[in-house]
């Protein structure tokens, strides 16, 4: 089915402004709560939120196969679960009502009032039931970094690391949209020079500038996935920063791997950015040596061309941008992810979250972390009120931006702004 919604000569008649993240090509998925206090699926142009649930009952999906109460509800796991066919039918469609040529919608004032909110008029909230998350490590120079800092040059990657993309399975309880606060968390730490363990705040809270996938029902139990038709079953993108406790993570992680150090928050922007909206924008993915097992292998531009920075902004300051990194720098892709993880035959549904993993670059200041960015601590960052952050601070607010841009059409994805207030009860 042809991706008419992604025609880079269209224009809206919505107005968008050029630098707009969201221009009539991208048609992201959200879900948003009204000034009527009405929860609702919906999507976006420029800066007008639009209802899907009320354009679907005023009949503009005629003719598209879909329940009736499909956007009238509190996720879009739903919608998902109905295949890409749908997804394509739909984003097609809304290409269509909002068309600068087409004045349908556009002088009928009446469906207007129903369909169209400014954003200051809506609640984003999270865009999926998240049943299941999963969080890969899969930025070779991420890995090499940590593994550097933890491990010595000589033992950065572990022998499996080139062979398989290494994962662990998170908690999706605490994953969070964008806006929401979060606690400094406490945990059982080491300290450096130490013979004994102590509890406490940590002090080494992190971000991780990650993107995540959001898949459909995919496979049954039992059943792999082949990377050949891995990209059917991923539905789009959110910006993802999955905080972390540097000082919980190191003491904790062996042999297991990542446990509370991870598991107290991850931030996503509210809106999925849909795999097809970012098509303009595939690029090869880094060579891999040495060549994976069969299983693994594939042809084509399997990584995207998404430009992604993280800014830190104290209470009451102005923003400092402290990393410009970009998601094409993965090692391993998302087809890879995906046919990875189904191998064994577990199962993957609808609405489940895939984290890339950390994505850092080749230079210092696109390093994903600030575990990287300040080496641990020994090369503090500077921000522009003077003061310095190895780690961050309470009352700071860390955040995530992406978007991709051509000569054409700039496809974005919003941010992910999350503050850390002090430990949970404490003023
Ligand atoms: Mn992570």
């Amino acid at each position: 089915m042809p991706l008419a919604a992604n025609d880079p000569n269209r224009s809206s008649w919505l107005y968008v402004n050029k630098s707009s993240d969201f221009p009539i090509q991208n048609i992201p998925f959200g879900v948003f709560l009204t000034k009527d206090d009405i929860i609702t699926i919906g999507t976006r142009i420029g800066d007008t939120a639009i209802d899907l649930g009320a354009l679907h009952q005023l009949g503009y999906f005629d003719g598209i196969p879909l329940t009736d109460d499909i956007f009238l509800q509190d996720t879009l796991n739903d919608f998902i679960a109905d295949g890409r066919k749908t997804w394509r039918l739909v984003r097609n469609r809304i290409a269509e009502i909002f068309d600068a040529e087409n004045p349908v919608l556009k002088n009928n004032t009446a469906h207007k009032e129903r369909i169209l909110f400014r954003l200051d008029e809506i609640e984003m909230k999270m865009p999926v039931y998240v049943g299941d998350y999963t969080d890969f490590y899969a930025s070779k120079e991420h890995a090499t970094n940590v593994g550097t800092m933890f491990r010595g040059a000589d033992n950065a990657l572990m022998p499996n690391w080139l062979h398989l993309p290494v994962g662990y399975h998170g908690r999706s309880s605490s994953i969070l949209t964008t806006h929401i606060p979060i606690h400094r968390p406490q945990g059982q730490t080491m300290p450096e020079g130490a013979t004994k363990p102590v509890f406490g705040p940590s002090k080494m809270v992190d971000f991780e500038l990650e993107m995540a996938f959001i898949t459909t029902d995919a496979n049954d139990l039992g059943e792999p996935i082949p990377i050949e038709e891995a990209e059917e079953y991923i539905f789009g993108l959110v910006v993802f920063n999955d905080w972390s406790a540097r000082d919980i993570q190191k003491w904790e992680y062996v042999p297991l791997g990542p446990f509370l150090g991870k598991n107290f928050a991850s931030s996503i922007s509210p809106w999925i950015v849909t795999l097809d909206a970012l098509e303009p924008f595939r690029v090869e993915s880094p060579k891999q040596s040495p060549k994976p097992l069969p299983y693994l292998q594939i042809k084509g531009k399997q990584s995207f061309d998404i430009n992604l920075e993280v800014g830190i902004i104290p209470k009451g300051g102005k923003e400092t941008t402290v990393c410009k990194s970009n998601f094409k720098y993965m090692y391993w892709n998302m087809p890879q992810q995906l046919a990875h993880h189904t191998s064994n035959g577990c199962p993957v549904n609808s609405g489940d979250m895939m984290g890339s993993g950390t994505i850092s670059g080749p230079t210092e200041d696109s390093y994903g972390s600030m575990l990287e960015l300040t080496w641990k601590g020994t090369k503090p960052v500077k921000l522009k009120d003077g003061t310095t952050r190895t780690f961050i601070n309470d009352y700071d607010s860390v955040v995530m931006r992406a978007y991709c841009e051509n000569d054409d059409v700039r496809i974005g994805f919003g941010q992910t702004k999350t503050q850390l207030l002090p430990v949970f009860g404490k003023k």
